[in-house]
């Protein structure tokens, strides 16, 4: 959808994208010097496979005062953004028909990366009833002898959802009965929570720590998606695997995001909370305005993230004013592309049918525009 919105901008069509998964914020002032600097001390040339011994560091301290999780040198890791880190994992660990458990509404790729390993992507659908949230119930009923991997990602994307101490150890203590599978604590939307606490998997449950991978990246805490750096902690067996893939494809991450990557978790971190202000403001203006779209399209308030998982269920078997009938989540998105200039991701490419996706880390004025072009174009559909 992205891609469309761009297709459709370069045409010279008037389109605002609600569908990409980044601030809209520059990379603060002190992260992008200390690159500048970098690249100016000859910073320019390969590393270390994981990260050079000064980002390795910086991991090590971050995950300890951050998140109260102790790991040295050998249990960390850097890697070209966090999703090079998630699909390392798979390939290192899933054998044919291997089983990982993730979570609907899932990041698009979890599914795909177990697939290309050659597993089976083992999907439980949550709903808002319960926050988007698995439950140990649903945990238990779905491990099975294959099953390889839990996928967990809090606080989520798209759902927005964010899972407390208490839930993460409801968990921990069925996977305790499951020697066999290994846990992904997807952290990467650490900073974006409005209500609530974050709580990394293995924080909430220490004795987990021997088999978790805490995966991260500055990506969405520093808006640096452009810069490709995330980073790992986990047993130093799953370290050493990923390191032994990395050498083997693309070597050491950027030499000059490793910079910035460190100065970025060793620096002030206090534009968080301006940032995190601004995001509030315009998760709530877009829910208030949103709720004008209603029943076509029904949003809750969700805790944390940037995104908002509308319902528009209301919307399907609905008419547009070109006689086409809505069968979709994703007919609609290609409706509000079309019709109203707004593009946005259907559900369904998340595992939940029936939903949109619309990520509102945009400006306050063009996230007004969108939302009130979203309502208009939903208030044009007729009962077909
Ligand atoms: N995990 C989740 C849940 C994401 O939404 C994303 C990016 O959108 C990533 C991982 C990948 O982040 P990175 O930019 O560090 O590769």
């Amino acid at each position: 959808m992205a891609e469309a919105a761009r297709r459709l901008l370069a045409e010279g069509r008037d389109v605002i994208s609600l569908s990409e998964g980044e601030l809209d914020f520059d990379t603060p002032l002190h992260i992008q010097q200390a690159a500048i600097a970098g690249i100016q001390q000859g910073h320019t040339r390969y590393t270390n496979v994981g990260g050079t011994p000064q980002l390795k560091a910086a991991i090590v301290r971050k995950f300890r005062q951050d998140n109260g999780l102790h790991y040295d040198s050998t249990q960390v890791m850097a890697a070209t953004g966090a999703k090079q880190l998630l699909f390392n994992a798979m390939l290192a660990t899933i054998d044919a028909g291997d089983e990982a458990i993730m979570v609907a509404p899932y990041w698009v790729s979890y599914s795909e990366m177990v697939r290309i390993a050659g597993g089976e992507p083992v999907v439980l659908t949550t709903g808002s009833a319960n926050g988007f949230k698995l439950t140990p119930k649903m945990l238990s009923g779905a491990i099975t002898p294959r099953t390889r991997w839990l996928v967990l990602n809090s606080p989520c994307n798209p759902s927005g959802a964010l899972y407390t101490a208490d839930e993460l150890r409801a968990l921990a203590d069925v996977l305790r009965g499951h020697p066999r599978v290994l846990v992904i604590s997807d952290d990467i939307y650490e900073e974006i929570v409005f209500d609530g606490v974050f709580q990394s998997f293995a924080q909430a449950s220490p004795d987990m720590i021997d088999r978790t991978l805490t995966v991260n990246g500055v990506s969405k805490a520093f808006a640096m998606t452009g810069w490709r750096l995330g980073y790992a902690g986990g047993p130093a067996w799953l370290i050493k695997a990923l390191e032994l893939l990395q050498s083997q494809s693309t070597s050491n991450p950027s030499a000059v995001s490793q910079v910035a990557a460190t100065a970025a978790l060793e620096g002030p971190r206090d534009f968080l909370d301006t940032w995190r202000s601004r995001l509030r403001g315009r998760r709530d203006l877009a829910v208030e305005l949103l709720a004008a779209a209603s029943p076509m399209l029904r949003v809750d308030t969700p805790p944390a993230a940037f995104y908002l998982c509308a319902d528009c269920a209301g919307a399907i078997r609905m008419r547009t004013p070109e006689g086409r009938t809505i069968d979709s989540d994703a007919d609609l998105a290609h409706y509000l592309l079309h019709s109203a200039g707004v593009a946005c991701v259907p559900g369904s490419a998340f595992g939940l049918a029936s939903y949109l996706r619309f990520a509102y880390a945009v400006s306050e004025d063009r996230l007004q525009t969108a939302c009130e072009r979203i309502v208009t174009a939903c208030g044009r559909l007729v009962q077909a």
